[in-house]
């Protein structure tokens, strides 16, 4: 049986929190939509899973101040927050070494913070003249574009102040310094408010999490939605013609008369678009490769780490692990920590058993907070790079020489086809936040032309 017996008005291929945004904001205004994800569950890149005894987030899991999109449909859907913890002092393991810190800045040698203390400033003011609708525009577009991170960090004199600076690129992308346009870096801490803002806690993106998991977000909206979202439906190819859209699905055709492509752009490569498809489109999903993180849980009887006055927050630049947090319940049921692997570690300990990749994970975390962590009541991990449907994460990160020239492809319509997806969004780029709100950009599009 066909999926669709009818012509819809809009088809939206992907059901994370941006297609199903999308989708929420036409159906409210009486458009008939369907929602076409390959995976057999919503939510993308949020995975929230029972873990012992509480959910946990094995995807995206964190919102922060001025994310105002998340915050409100949150809230509209009966999705509760609650404060990251972030009591006690922050570890950073270095050169084998574990010393502790408060503060934003870890223990570096004097002159290496004071180093660290400038460059950060300095990106920070850069950041800030970048236009987030038109980033080729700076005058220095060009020249930044065709440098990498690595480059910036290279030009860094001090070690510390090189390592700081590498630990928080590879934390904010899941990728390698050499892999990021030193441009799209800049306009990425543009769109979430600069580097402190991305890293921190306090005041940061890293402020709050759910109670609920953030899964619950798409799961309530698909619910909202009720038929008009299909499972294990890929696209494969979207057709145009004069009066509408026919999508060929691995379930068959579907007719409508527009498309909304709500999955990152190393992704809509892999969707034949035909003629449809610009050279500038082409050049964003070539070389927007997603990034490489491997997110692991691990649940303990206790949260011993919070007895020995840590808050459970720690920075490598030497493990496998590169960044761990507090991930307890909210309400004290179960303790927990989450560490993340990240770029090149992420993509050889994918490669690795299980048991092995454990095994290593938890070395890390006892270097860090003693031998208690090496015995966990439950260990998960979740491997992102594994997921066809993700091709890695967190997000799509552009290569040098794409971006001052070729921004608009991001979002530029390719005739009845629209784009949204976190990656093409103007604010909280790479976010829950810019998932809905490129959803709601979309969708906004789509009625003016419909109505119009
Ligand atoms: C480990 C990890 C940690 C993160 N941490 C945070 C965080 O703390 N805070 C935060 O705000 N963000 C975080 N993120 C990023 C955040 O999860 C994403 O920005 C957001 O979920 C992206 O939503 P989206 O709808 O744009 O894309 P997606 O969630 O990727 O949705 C796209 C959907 O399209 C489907 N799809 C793909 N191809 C096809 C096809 N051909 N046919 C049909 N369907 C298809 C996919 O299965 C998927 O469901 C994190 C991500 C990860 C993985």
């Amino acid at each position: 049986m066909a999926l669709l017996s009818r012509e819809i008005d809009v088809a939206i291929v992907g059901a994370g929190l941006s297609g199903l945004s999308a989708a929420r904001a036409l159906a409210a205004t009486g458009v008939d939509v369907a929602v076409l994800e390959a995976r057999d569950r919503v939510g993308g890149r949020t995975l929230s899973r029972k873990v012992g005894r509480d959910v946990l987030d094995l995807g995206g899991q964190w919102i922060g101040p001025t994310q105002d999109h998340v915050a409100r449909l949150a809230e509209e859907l009966g999705v509760h927050t609650f404060p990251q913890y972030a009591h006690g002092r922050r570890l950073i393991m270095r050169g084998g070494e574990v010393a502790s810190y408060r503060g934003f800045l870890p223990k570096v040698p004097v002159l290496d913070r004071a180093e660290a203390v400038l460059r950060i400033a300095q990106l920070e003011r850069l950041a800030r003249q970048i236009a987030l609708d038109a980033p080729g525009r700076h005058r220095k577009a060009t020249i930044w574009d065709r440098m990498t991170v690595a480059d910036y960090v290279g030009s860094i004199r001090r070690a510390g102040a090189r390592d700081l600076l590498t630990i928080a690129t590879e934390m904010v992308f899941a990728a390698e310094p050499h892999e990021i346009s030193f441009l799209y870096f800049l306009y990425y801490l543009r769109a979430g408010g600069g580097l402190i803002k991305l890293t921190e806690v306090r005041g940061g993106a890293q402020e709050r999490r759910f109670v609920e998991g953030a899964q619950a977000l798409s799961i309530r909206m698909a619910r909202d939605l009720g038929a008009a979202v299909h499972l294990d439906v890929a696209i494969g190819a979207i057709e145009q013609d004069g009066r509408g859209v026919t999508l060929r699905t691995s379930r068959g055709p579907v007719r409508a008369r527009y498309a909304i492509v709500a999955i990152p752009p190393a992704l809509s490569a892999r969707v034949d678009l035909g003629a449809a498809r610009t050279a500038a489109r082409a050049r964003v999903e070539r070389d927007m490769p997603m990034g490489s993180v491997i997110k692991c849980l691990a649940t303990y009887p206790r949260p011993f780490w919070r007895d020995a006055g840590l808050s459970g927050e720690a920075i490598t630049s030497d493990g496998v692990v590169r960044a761990t947090f507090d991930d307890s319940s909210h309400d004290g049921r179960q303790a927990a920590l989450v560490a993340f692997v990240i770029g090149d570690a992420a993509r050889r300990w994918s490669r690795q058993p299980a048991e092995a990749r454990r095994a290593a994970v938890l070395a890390d975390l006892v270097r860090l907070f003693g031998p208690a962590a090496g015995h966990p009541d439950q260990y998960v991990d979740q491997d992102w790079l594994a997921e066809p449907y993700s091709g890695g994460c967190y997000v799509g990160v552009m290569a040098p020489g794409v971006l001052a020239e070729h921004a608009a492809a991001l979002r530029e319509p390719a005739g009845r086809i629209h784009f949204a997806g976190t990656e093409s969004a103007t604010a909280w780029v790479g976010y829950f936040d810019g998932a809905i709100s490129a959803g709601q950009r979309a969708a906004a599009e789509l009625l003016e032309r419909i109505r119009g």
